[in-house]
């Protein structure tokens, strides 16, 4: 059986040892941080995710899904709130089953990794920092508290995220190895709005919340101890930006402007604000994700994507699902899987990553406009007159395993059509108006 040496037990780390360890292949899994389940907060990320189909499906197929989901809040639509504190919901479906959810991501890490953890051939190392990949003999040189060690397997698979030492590695020993790395201009910074009496939701439990502000926004998704995690998504620079935000009245100031129902709520606002990171906003497109059959690429390390579409993750545990696919393909060849799996995913990576950057535009600008509301109204009216042939983009990428490529063509051709017919209707209304004035 080959023997693969994994860096990074995060969310697709986990589940991936989790894959290779039901194939009955010899794994080790070196993860830099403490274990989770002792208590280790993953530091600086997004407290709570949304999970969705493709997610789902991944858990699955390890028989994780029920095990995952226990705890998950399910979100049936967007609850806009507008300046005046006005709500609107706007539901992702016309079918009301169909919903996101929102999930810790700490509750999910440890899920996959006890996952992994119940095949005898996966053994998982904490506190084990990669520091350079050797890509001809499939060898990683882990930093650990007794000092450097090497680990060597049949290959290196890099699960260790949007900045992985694996690519880097692969950046330097590939020729021609393809890299773009590109930051939005604007950060994020996570604030809470803690739990009513007896652990209530002092919001609508079962939504996304979003206060759209044009420019930035912020967003809130629930947990299940009653709080909500709040992520303002704002500019790094500008006149009304983090960097300009300094003081506590600023901050207090820009929040009662902005957000005023939501300030009442959050009663460690300014707390939050002073202390929790600003963190940066990446997309990262790379080529190729393999090196013959001896080092490959998995999740956010082969395709970091803003989070606006609710899809990293769940695009995460897709790799995992195809790159287990290729090997039961190709089970003596694993160039020749790993090739595969490239192939598969890399058109599908990039149309996720455009998606994701649209859907900011969307979600902090759109949503609040009446217009955008009839669209989506249009959307739910046309999928269900046209079951299975109407399919609005957002159910495409969120709700079925559709590849993201063939999603975004499809929703394209849906909307040059949509218009087109909305074009004739208005030329054929003015065209019988301007006859019965001229009668
Ligand atoms: C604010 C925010 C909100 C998001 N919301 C969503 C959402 O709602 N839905 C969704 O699907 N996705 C969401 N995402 C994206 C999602 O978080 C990522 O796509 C997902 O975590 C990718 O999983 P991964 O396992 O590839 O990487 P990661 O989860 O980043 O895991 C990488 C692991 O590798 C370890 N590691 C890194 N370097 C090394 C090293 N040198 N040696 C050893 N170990 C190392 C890290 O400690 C970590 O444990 C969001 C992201 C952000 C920033």
């Amino acid at each position: 059986m080959p023997k693969f040496v994994l860096i990074g037990s995060g969310l697709a780390g986990g589940l991936l040892a989790a894959f290779l360890g039901r194939r009955g292949y010899e794994v080790d899994l070196y993860e830099r941080r403490a274990d989770p389940r002792e208590g280790n907060i993953v530091g600086g990320r997004s407290i709570n995710l949304a999970i969705s189909t493709r997610g789902i499906h991944a858990l699955e197929q390890i028989g994780i899904a029920e095990e995952a989901l226990q705890h998950a809040i399910p979100m049936r639509g967007r609850m806009i709130h507008d300046r005046s504190g006005e709500l609107h919901f706007s539901p992702y479906d016309v079918d009301p089953k169909k919903c996101i959810n929102s999930i810790g991501r700490g509750a999910l890490n440890t899920t996959v990794i006890d996952a992994a953890q119940r095949y005898p051939n996966v053994r998982v190392h904490f506190n084990h920092k990669c520091t350079e990949v050797h890509l001809e003999s499939a060898s990683a040189q882990l930093e650990t508290a007794e000092g450097i060690i090497t680990a060597r397997g049949d290959a290196v698979i890099g699960v260790d995220g949007a900045f992985s030492a694996v690519r880097k590695s692969m950046q330097s020993e590939i020729a021609n190895f393809r890299y773009d790395e590109s930051h939005l201009a604007h950060g994020y910074k996570e604030l809470t709005i803690p739990p009513g009496l007896n652990a209530s939701w002092r919001m609508e439990k079962n939504a996304l919340h979003i206060w759209p502000r044009k420019s930035f926004m912020m967003i809130a998704l629930p947990n299940p101890d009653g709080s909500f995690t709040c992520t303002l998504f704002w500019e790094f620079e500008g006149p009304r930006s983090f960097a300009t935000t300094k003081t506590e009245d600023d901050v207090r100031r820009f929040f009662e402007e902005e957000f005023p129902d939501a300030v009442s709520l959050m009663p460690s606002l300014l707390d939050d604000f002073r202390n929790n990171p600003t963190g940066s906003l990446v997309t990262i497109r790379c080529a190729p994700w393999f090196y013959r059959g001896k080092a490959c690429l998995v999740g956010d390390a082969a395709h970091a994507v803003v989070p606006f579409y609710g899809q990293g993750m769940n695009a995460a545990f897709e790799d995992c699902v195809v790159l287990d696919e290729c090997f039961e393909e190709f089970p003596k060849n694993r160039e020749r899987g790993f090739a595969e799996y490239f192939r598969r995913r890399k058109q599908n990576a990039d149309a996720l990553a455009d998606l994701a950057i649209e859907n900011f535009i969307e979600m902090r600008d759109k949503t609040a406009s009446k217009i955008f509301r009839a669209k989506k109204k249009l959307d739910h009216a046309l999928e269900a007159a046209l079951p299975g042939i109407y399919l609005p983009l957002y159910t495409m990428v969120t709700f079925t395993r559709m590849p993201y490529a063939k999603a975004a063509k499809r929703a394209r051709i849906q909307d040059a059509l949509v218009y087109a017919g909305l074009f004739v209707i208005a030329a054929t209304l003015v065209a019988a108006m301007l006859w019965l004035i001229a009668t």
